[in-house]
């Protein structure tokens, strides 16, 4: 079921006694006026915060399920991967998937005890999941697009008494919905589209499982890995415009990708809306909207910068999800494509101003 986004839009004016603000007030404050007894209160800026705990309310509006906010989405990860695995752990990742997550795990869980093995998301269930703790996914996969069985993952995973991790960035909870696919939980980067503004780093945890949420929440508590309220604040504003600013990126994006399909500079695309696409009848099947995200691999890695950084339209940066469109070769960060495959994130603009500039930039090439 698609979350509600005109409900969410009311939550707090619903609950506003007269003379509240209407817009969520930001409460910048480590500590709270606590004469004798403290039940049922906000106690230290670690523990609570009440512009976190209305934004926590609004996410879990969108995913239907608790969530709990953190300064970034790499926070929201390793509070997910911390609260789920300890020493001796057995932890399946994607090799394709995003890179930081590989990075965590080879750079700090192996070298707790934690044991780790890698495999390619167009191969993710050869092999099976007999054995493994946490089976941590990404679909569709980022930069390749590739996508993944999410049902039959999670439940041959729960079969084997294994619990899903998802890192559900690329599509927002407006686009897929993991946990309703039988996933245990879900992690995003909010820095991306959830946000929007490519202006904050922010990410969330969201599970229907109250005890591995207890131990994300400990996690938090203890670790320290707590948003500022401002970004909580921040995140806030962004999701209130989620909606628009994603039809109007998942639509363009689907018009864009079927004209560069058939662009002579363009020698590969992959965009899981088109129905030529490896991907297209998993995202069919699962997926509310095919996404922002676009791959176009052009003749050559000197091409690819040139219409890159040429493109008035595009901003030359890593990371995607924005009101403006941003591309980048990939390549440059070790990801294992070709050097000419361009990311590319489309954004909020009027489709056919962006793709004038587009072609302009090719034909150009
Ligand atoms: C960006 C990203 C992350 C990491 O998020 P940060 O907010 O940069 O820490 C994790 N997963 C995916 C798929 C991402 O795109």
């Amino acid at each position: 079921m698609a979350p509600k986004t005109g409900e969410m839009l009311h939550l707090r004016g619903n609950a506003l006694n007269a003379g509240d603000p209407v817009a969520l007030p930001l409460t910048q404050s480590s500590m709270y006026h606590l004469p004798g007894g403290t039940d049922g209160l906000p106690t230290y800026g670690r523990v609570d915060n009440p512009t976190w705990l209305h934004l926590e309310h609004v996410l879990a509006h969108l995913e239907e399920a608790p969530c709990l906010t953190f300064p970034s989405g790499m926070g929201a990860i390793s509070a997910a991967l911390f609260a789920t695995l300890k020493t001796g752990s057995r932890l399946l990742i994607p090799s394709d998937g995003y890179y930081v997550t590989r990075v965590l795990a080879d750079r700090f869980l192996s070298g707790l005890g934690m044991s780790v093995t890698e495999r390619p998301t167009t191969t993710f269930t050869e092999g099976g999941f007999d054995g493994f703790d946490v089976v941590f996914v990404e679909s569709p996969s980022n930069p390749g697009l590739d996508m993944l069985d999410l049902p039959a993952i999670a439940a041959a995973v729960r079969a084997a008494g294994g619990i899903t991790i998802a890192d559900n960035t690329t599509l927002t909870p407006l686009g897929q919905r993991p946990l309703e696919l039988g996933i245990d939980v879900v992690v995003s980067s909010d820095t991306k589209a959830m946000a929007g503004h490519s202006d904050l780093l922010m990410g969330h945890v969201a599970s229907r499982n109250a005890q591995i949420m207890e131990r994300v929440e400990e996690w938090r508590r203890v670790s320290g890995a707590i948003p500022g309220p401002h970004e909580a604040w921040m995140l806030h504003r962004g999701l209130e415009t989620l909606d628009v600013r994603f039809e109007r990126m998942c639509s363009s994006a689907q018009v864009l990708a079927e004209r560069l399909a058939d662009h002579p500079a363009v020698k590969q695309i992959r965009y899981p809306g088109l129905t030529g696409d490896p991907s297209h009848a998993l995202a069919a099947a699962q997926t509310a909207r095919f996404g922002f995200l676009l791959s176009i691999t052009l003749e050559t890695e000197e091409k690819a910068e040139t219409f890159i950084n040429a493109c008035p339209m595009l901003r030359p940066a890593t990371s995607f999800g924005g009101v403006h469109s941003s591309a980048e070769r990939r390549a440059r960060w070790g990801d294992d494509v070709d050097p000419a495959f361009i990311r590319l994130s489309v954004g909020c603009e009027p489709v056919e101003e962006l793709w004038q500039a587009i072609e302009t930039s090719l034909n150009a090439l």
